[in-house]
């Protein structure tokens, strides 16, 4: 700023450099544009109307030949060759009048450009800078009393041979030492100059340091803010925990605490934790007087804590069993991010909770970390467990349906329960029950043999009726009727989460507590039907018989045979083009239809020929793990590598490697890989796959964080909406962004998948 006003101002006269008809011209424009645009834009023009109308080097006013300002950064400014001082500058910013300070882009009447060259220094008081006492003793002064200090140091040096008339040379060096000091006070960071620093060698942390970056009041201190009585590590899955619950580390337990105020009612009880202290659990780390006073325990000060309790202190005990914590996931991108669970306090590292909630807070257990904060007052309690407790969340109010469900092996497993085959004797069936914590087992038929589905039927309620349809061919119908699952196996359909009514129903005919008892009881059967049963995966389940490899030869065959027709067809003209295309991307496409259908064809061959009572399958045709296209990829062959929706086309000159021949067009050549993955690939497979794999992972990378910031402009952009109780959407001026939520009305937190299911509406109704 001072350099442009020195250049763009009379030396002599301190007008603005151009002539008074263009000043009047561009007052006029400020005016024009405002208060608010005005002094920006200006600001911006400034410099170059200056250049270009600045010719002869003459002050237009006065005629006064203009010298060559330049500044030796980050201080020092010179006229030609000789040095101005800061006094000098002063007094040439004095004579500037208001008009043309306004051209500047600065408001007159808050700014004077004189007031950017200090005469006097503000010093903060000392609740801005305040001393340490360390626990040695020894006083520690803030860095910027320090940096204080040393501006006081050597401006009584300065003034002293100034008035002792040293040399000028050691006065200007002192000059120049007082204005570093003074330009480091206010910021360390100056790229010109070596940042003051302490005697240890590390930098000062003056007046910027304070407030920018990560570290600085703004981003460290307002926007965000540590917590107490929060943790975080690592997490890990343990199914044996219930849906609502946090496995908290004992060494957590004992860091974290509750308060609890004494009463005359529990005073025995709390005594108790204040005598183990806080190195035995369940102990206590702090008493709270009525006065407020806080007392940490200590072996020495227990026996007088013990004492001293009486009602009106608060003892702040270690986390136990059934407090209520609240479990987070970063990033929070919706609310069941942060839920309340109930702590239980475990050995080992690790918070834990049960694999069913991995979904709502996208977490799986390749090293993600969680936090857990304890709430500290009844208030905070009350608020978490009624909000936010994981059962009030089973519903998403995205889509209606439950977002908490069964995963992985819970889904193998009651597939393999209520599929058709599966019998167990009586006693072992009620061994499964009890080992999942069911104990009236009544419900069982009287017979010394079980099905699956007689023993999955323990868990659903008497009175309970649905029908759905599960993934599976042979039995897609799914019903249960009043309490028995008559036909249907359960799968991801009816069990997994963000899918299928069964969950969804179950909640809105018993309620949240019911339906998420059921399904954990859901959750641990699936597991433990797995543990009588054995369950693993091999490389022979994906064994075809020798009749089904051949078939697959043939699909190939017919399909190169097919391809070589079509490439014949283009070379000679004879490809009919399709609307809108080229005859080459006419070529390219039917060529990949014809290779996609080969791999569909291969896939069901694999479907009908695999075992199909094998764990791989039985896991991809559950849901559970995989797809039946995985399936067919391991048995029989992995397909075309698309890239960007196109078979692959770059590399040399005409050819995707050196070992095809130019111009080839076949499969082959273009990434088709024959090969499964069980068989190997080919080295030019192998290329091609890892081409595909490499741009699937450059996309999902670079995809991430843009959704992500995508997402909180809109987020940001929607927060102030709300449905008025006129029915209509508005914004936070009252003004209406739809005249009916969502433009139909449904709250899809009511709904099924997004949609009224009016079939069953009106087959409910009637069933009444
Ligand atoms: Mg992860
Ligand atoms: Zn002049």
């Amino acid at each position: 700023m001072i350099l442009t006003l020195l250049r763009y101002t009379c030396r002599d006269c301190s007008r603005i450099l151009l002539p008074t008809a263009r000043i009047e011209q561009y007052c006029d424009r400020l005016k024009r544009l405002g208060k608010d645009k005005g002094p920006d834009v200006m600001r911006k023009k400034l410099k170059d109307i200056i250049t270009a109308s600045k010719s002869s080097g003459k002050c237009p006013h006065c005629k006064a030949k203009q010298k060559k300002i330049m500044l030796e950064k980050p201080s020092t400014f010179f006229e030609d060759d000789k040095r101005i001082s800061p006094i000098e500058i002063r007094s040439r910013f004095e004579k500037l009048n208001d008009g043309d300070i306004e051209l500047f882009g600065l408001n007159p009447a808050a700014v004077r450009p004189e007031w950017m060259i200090l005469t006097v220094l503000p010093i903060p008081p000392v609740t801005m800078r305040p001393s340490i006492t360390l626990e040695t003793g020894e006083r520690s002064e803030d860095d910027l009393t320090h940096k204080l200090g040393d501006i006081v140091r050597i401006n009584q040096r300065l003034f002293e041979n100034i008035n002792a008339g040293a040399p000028e040379i050691i006065v200007e060096d002192l000059w120049d030492l007082l204005q570093y000091h003074i330009t480091t006070f206010f910021d360390n960071d100056v790229a010109q100059l070596p940042p003051a620093r302490h005697r240890s060698g590390q930098p000062l942390k003056t007046l910027s340091e304070r407030i920018k970056s990560k570290e600085g009041r703004i981003r460290h201190n307002l926007t965000g803010k540590r917590t107490n009585f929060s943790a975080r590590t690592v997490i890990s899955p343990d199914p044996m925990l219930g849906l609502s619950e946090v496995g908290v580390p004992d060494i957590m337990a004992m860091k974290l605490t509750v308060p609890e105020r004494v009463t005359e009612w529990n005073i025995n009880y709390l005594k108790e934790f204040v005598r183990k202290g806080p190195k035995s659990y369940p102990g206590a780390n702090y008493v709270v007087r009525p006065d407020g006073k806080k007392k940490k325990l200590t072996d020495d000060t227990v026996e007088a804590s013990v004492e001293e309790l009486q009602p009106g202190y608060i003892v702040e005990r270690h986390l136990m069993d059934g407090d209520i914590a609240m479990f987070n996931r970063q990033p929070s991108l919706h609310r069941m991010s942060m839920m309340c669970h109930s702590v239980r306090v475990l050995p080992c590292k690790t918070l834990r909770l049960n694999p069913a909630v991995c979904f709502p807070y996208n977490a799986d257990f390749d090293g993600d970390e969680m936090n857990l904060h304890i709430p500290q007052t009844e208030e905070a309690r009350a608020e978490a467990e009624l909000l936010t407790l994981v059962g009030t969340q089973m519903i998403s109010p995205r889509y209606g349906l439950s977002v908490i469900g069964c995963i992985q092996d819970a889904i193998s497993g009651n597939y393999i329960l209520s599929r058709n085959d599966f019998s167990m004797s009586k006693s072992e069936a009620i061994d499964l029950l009890a080992s999942v914590g069911v104990i009236d087992v009544s419900k069982l038929p009287k017979k010394d043999t079980v099905s699956g589905k007689e023993i999955f039927s323990v868990l659903l309620p008497d009175d309970f009726s649905f029908s759905g349809r599960s993934r599976s061919r042979e039995e897609p119908d799914v019903v249960i009727k009043s309490g028995r699952l008559v036909s249907g196996v359960m799968d991801k359909n009816n069990l997994g989460e963000g899918s299928g009514l069964l969950l969804r129903n179950l909640h809105k005919k018993y309620g949240r507590q019911f339906a998420l008892d059921v399904l954990g009881k859901m959750f641990k059967l699936g597991i433990a039907v797995l543990m009588k049963r054995g369950f693993t995966t091999a490389l022979s389940d994906t064994d075809l018989p020798q009749e089904a490899k051949l078939q697959i030869q043939g699909v190939f065959q017919r399909a190169e045979q097919d391809v070589t027709e079509l490439v014949a067809q283009y070379n000679s003209g004879r490809l009919d083009i399709l609307p809108g295309r080229t005859l080459r991307e006419t070529l390219e496409l039917k060529i990949l239809e014809v290779l996609n259908k080969a791999r569909d064809e291969t896939g069901k061959i694999v479907a009908m020929n695999v075992e199909s009572y094998s764990h791989t399958v039985v896991m991809a045709i559950s849901g559970a793990r995989g797809t039946p296209l995985n399936l067919a990829q391991m048995a029989g062959c992995v397909g075309q590598q698309a890239l960007r929706g196109k078979r692959i086309e770059n590399g040399y000159n005409g050819r995707t490697l050196s070992c095809f021949r130019r111009d080839d067009l076949s499969p082959e050549a273009r990434g088709f890989i024959k090969s499964s993955f069980k068989s190997g690939l080919k080295p030019a497979e192998f290329f091609f796959q890892s081409v595909v794999g490499r741009d699937a992972l450059m996309d999902t990378a670079l995809r991430t964080p843009k959704s992500g910031y995508l997402y909180r402009r809109l987020a940001n952009a929607l927060q102030d909406l709300k449905v008025e109780y006129d029915e209509t959407v508005r914004d936070s001026g009252g003004r209406i962004v739809q005249f009916v939520y969502g433009e139909d009305g449904i709250d899809v937190s009511k709904s099924e998948g997004g949609v009224l299911n009016i079939k069953r509406v009106v087959s409910e109704v009637l069933e009444k």
